[in-house]
């Protein structure tokens, strides 16, 4: 089995389901008393928060390019980045690395092809909605990709990191949510893609008649799932 290198604490809300979903997979396919090799390096998430709002993303990239270098010197096989929003400097983090990467994008790509879906809704911070590092990944599977209206992308960006990256999961806030989804559905989404690792927190696919692509569920899978191979 090989040793999975987590790249955590953004935040580590989301990165509890990351080591459970990881370990619950890999007993799923092993049994007994098999558990998953994991080597975590969890940051602190205020600093990585504050390089995202001034826009210093050169810096974030410096300390997770760090962190995962750690990571590798510990003896990683692979690196997985446990965020959404921070696969904007995958590349850099990368550079940095001579063991691979799993690209959270890239994993839930293949799902949504393997689904058959053509055109999905995207919800995740307003730097994952708006801008194209990770949209472009999801493109490139020739998958079409539907966000919300400006003023919905403000309101789940703030359910995010005033809610969901500090524990507080509200029942009012998730409604805000499933409408924003509804009218995705609307435009002919047919299927959404959790695109923030603490989506999944609030949202189950059991609250919508649309497929769910929850992209911690999918990526910490595929991490169990590339460890036995
Ligand atoms: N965990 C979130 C994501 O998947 C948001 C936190 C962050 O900005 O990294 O994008």
């Amino acid at each position: 089995m090989k040793t999975i290198g987590l790249l955590g604490g953004m935040s580590w809300e989301s990165t509890v389901t990351y080591y459970q979903v990881i370990n619950e997979t890999i007993k799923e396919k092993l049994g007994g008393l098999h558990s998953a090799k994991i080597l975590l390096y969890s940051v602190d998430f205020d600093e990585i928060e504050r390089c995202q709002s001034s826009g210093d993303w050169e810096k974030s990239a410096a300390i997770l390019r760090d962190a995962a270098q750690h990571l590798e010197a510990a003896g990683a096989d692979f690196i997985v980045i446990c965020t959404n929003t921070m696969h904007k400097v995958a590349e850099e983090i990368k550079a940095g690395l001579s063991v691979p990467l799993l690209h959270i994008a890239e994993a839930t790509a293949q799902k949504l092809t393997e689904a058959g879906i053509t055109r999905v809704g995207l919800l995740g911070t307003s730097y994952t909605m708006t801008e194209s590092f990770y949209k472009d990944v999801i493109r490139e599977a020739g998958i079409d990709v539907l966000t919300p209206e400006e003023e919905a992308i403000r309101a789940v960006n703030n359910i995010i990191f005033d809610e969901l990256c500090v524990g507080i999961i509200r029942e009012e806030s998730k409604q805000v949510l499933l409408r924003i989804v509804q009218q995705l559905q609307n435009n002919g989404a047919q299927g959404v893609i959790l695109g923030c690792t603490e989506l999944g927190l609030i949202i189950h696919s059991e609250d919508l008649e649309l497929p769910v692509f929850d992209t911690a569920l999918i990526h910490a899978r595929e991490a169990a799932l590339a460890a036995l191979r």
